[in-house]
């Protein structure tokens, strides 16, 4: 069973995660102060963190880059009322691995929590801590700060094609399939047909700010399988 450490100082919220994560089967601790998360955090082992960052004290982000230097690799969810780009960046600085606003909706929550849980259990990727360089070419990404750079050139990529491009260079080498987008990229577990349209529109607004304008083109279609990034052309099938 998973064990979920929810660290939440106002009561009624604390309780609500707790039994709506029970429900999910999952095995919940709850610490109400960030002391308190420090101290459970070096004597139990947890799969995930939920962290609220207004805590009584010492803030969740205080303590979470305090874990992050001592060495702590468990997946962070941060839990905020505040929503600015500013605080969102300061606390994937920090070593959250994701963040959601409150109020928010319980399957949202959920859906975050298994997406990080799954890339924990891949086992491949270590947790970060204040994020990766990925490269490709002279493409490269900085997984904190969510940057993209062609050579020295900046890139503006929305949200979603920052996800799809960090996805394609996790896997650049291999061919990605559309299903493996769709449900690793945008969560649909119940894949419809229609997001392989969206999936392809995305793909191709990705490809245009990467590649135009460059020699060297790095997203490539594999016709009638998927997509792969990576240095040279790929055969035509
Ligand atoms: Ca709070």
């Amino acid at each position: 069973m998973l064990h979920i450490l929810v660290v939440e100082d106002e009561p009624k919220l604390a309780q609500a995660l707790r039994e709506g994560l029970e429900e999910q089967q999952y095995r919940v601790t709850v610490a109400r102060t960030g002391e308190d998360a420090f101290f459970r955090l070096h004597s139990e082992k947890f799969d995930l963190v939920t962290l609220d960052v207004m805590l009584p004290g010492r803030s969740g982000l205080e303590i979470l880059a305090r874990l992050r230097e001592q060495g702590l690799t468990t997946p962070v969810l941060l839990l905020t009322a505040r929503d600015s780009i500013e605080d969102r960046v300061y606390g994937l600085d920090a070593g959250a691995d994701d963040y959601l606003v409150k109020p928010f909706a319980f399957p949202e929550l959920l859906a975050r929590m298994r997406a990080l849980l799954r890339r924990g259990a891949a086992g491949g990727v270590p947790a970060e801590k204040t994020g990766q360089k990925l490269s490709v070419a002279n493409l490269s990404i900085d997984t904190a700060r969510r940057e993209v750079l062609r050579g020295s050139t900046h890139l503006d990529l929305t949200a979603r094609e920052y996800d799809l491009l960090e996805y394609l260079m996790r896997h650049q080498g291999s061919v990605v399939s559309r299903e493996m987008l769709a449900r690793d990229v945008w969560k649909e577990t119940a894949r419809a047909t229609p997001i392989d349209n969206v999936i392809d529109v995305h793909v191709a607004r990705l490809r245009r700010k990467i590649d135009d304008g460059f020699d060297a083109k790095l997203l490539h279609t594999v016709r009638g399988v998927g997509f792969i990034l990576r240095e040279e052309e790929v055969a035509a099938q």
